[in-house]
């Protein structure tokens, strides 16, 4: 089957100097493999017409597919309209349908006047497919030129990803006859990604030529994805499925998870299924433990809230942690397993939850000591029963520290579920 290639080319002074960091392509490219569309250039140019034009003449050349975000803005640094209409050799026509959207939600949503640089949004080429924009007042259009498309949408990230989904993809996928893509991830934790590496060779090696094995690591996890690309949906799946349980049998030690899903969801469902309960007592994580938890909907159901005890009056007045225990000659400190044992107490009293998680570490670039050097950190995890704890040392900068802290708290707290239910 002839691979079918897409070229995606993003516009913008702003992308090339860095302010905006391009997430466009790294999303439209997820789903356009998922659509088995082979990706095989992305390339950002600014605002300035003859880089857009040349842009667009050397992907036509690569490949049968070239989609454009930004540059259809009403500010007078978007261009890439009537550079469009030259290129394709059309001019500027009101589309109707779209004015009335521009019309629409200046009054009815934004509340606000109609300027006449918003009412020229609605002028697109007279050659070209206009694409609604239901999320904004740019339309997208899709042209065709010598056996090629071009697509141009919206820099905005949702307005881009709404026309995608709803129009871009699904017309692809009618237009072209496209291979059947899949893919199956699981989660493991607590093992590097070259030591997972050196125990898979050999399955690697024997893997067939047409299923992929891929190592996407992030802080202290990695995840392993097979993916398999061709004609036969049925056999595919069958022969993905055989790897993937070997697979699993091979990494069983660290395996978290066989769905493609980050710790706190994990952890999420682990207390949904038993009904169960969690708060958070966190120092130097400052709420990103529960910032994680509560990116999933509906997690009001087994996350309860956090006390944020960033400073040892909060650990003592509302955690109950001994003055004692955080200063003084020879106390353990505020970074201590006293500490955080104190705030799972605390906290599973004050929440009333089943199960508490407390942090306390250094986070750097400064505060360590010979002892207790940057990136030491004491994390507990307890119900009323028991209370585990570990210390651990990160290497890493301040960010990826908390990042770190974070998510091997929320493994701990796994572990300690698993363990004791
Ligand atoms: P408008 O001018 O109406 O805002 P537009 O289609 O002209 O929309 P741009 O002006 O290029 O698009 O960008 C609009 C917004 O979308 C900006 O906030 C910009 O930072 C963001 N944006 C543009 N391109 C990208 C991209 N590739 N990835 C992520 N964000 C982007």
């Amino acid at each position: 089957m002839q691979r079918v290639t897409v070229s995606i080319i993003t516009i913008g002074d702003e992308l090339l100097i860095g302010q905006t960091i391009d997430t466009n392509s790294a999303w439209m490219a997820q789903e356009l493999n998922k659509a088995g569309i082979w990706v095989q250039r992305r390339v950002a140019v600014g605002d300035v017409r003859e880089a857009i034009w040349q842009a667009l003449d050397e992907e036509a050349q690569q490949s049968d597919i070239i989609l454009i975000t930004g540059g259809l803005g009403p500010t007078a640094d978007d261009i890439t309209k009537p550079l469009l209409c030259d290129y394709f050799g059309g001019k500027l026509v009101v589309n109707q349908e779209a004015l009335d959207n521009v019309i629409y939600l200046l009054e009815q949503v934004f509340k606000r006047p109609r300027l006449e640089r918003n009412m020229k949004q609605a002028e697109v080429p007279d050659v070209c497919t206009v694409i609604q924009n239901k999320k904004g007042t740019a339309p997208g259009m899709w042209f065709e030129k010598e056996g090629k498309i071009f697509v141009s949408m919206p820099g905005v990230p949702h307005e881009m990803k709404g026309m995608m989904s709803d129009y871009v993809i699904p017309q692809l996928t009618r237009h072209f006859t496209l291979p059947v893509v899949l893919h199956r991830t699981l989660l493991t934790a607590g093992q590097g990604e070259s030591m997972i590496a050196e125990s898979l060779m050999d399955f690697e090696a024997a893997l067939p030529e047409n299923i992929k094995l891929a190592y996407l690591p992030s802080f202290g996890m990695v995840k392993l994805r097979l993916t398999t690309s061709g004609e036969d949906q049925a056999t595919l799946e069958a022969a993905l499925e055989t790897k993937f349980q070997q697979l699993q049998g091979l990494v069983q030690e660290y395996l978290v998870s066989t769905e493609d899903a980050g710790m706190d969801v994990v952890v999420g469902k682990l207390l949904k299924t038993q009904g169960k309960t969690l708060s958070t007592a966190e120092s130097c994580t400052g709420g990103y433990i529960a910032h994680l938890m509560t990116q999933t909907p509906g997690a009001s159901d087994y996350f309860w809230g956090s006390i944020v005890s960033y400073d040892n009056s909060i650990k003592t007045n509302l955690l109950g942690v001994p003055a004692s225990v955080l200063t003084g000659e020879g106390a353990p400190g505020a970074v201590s397993e006293e500490a955080v044992q104190q705030m799972v107490r605390g906290c599973l009293e004050k929440m009333g939850t089943d199960y508490a998680l407390a942090v306390s570490g250094i986070m750097g670039p400064g505060g360590g000591t010979e002892e207790k050097p940057t990136g030491t950190v004491w994390m507990a995890a307890g119900n009323r029963e028991k209370i585990s704890t570990t210390r651990v040392k990160f290497p890493f900068d301040r960010k990826r520290n908390i990042e770190q802290t974070a998510v091997t708290a929320l493994n701990f707290l796994r572990r300690f579920i698993l363990e004791n239910s």
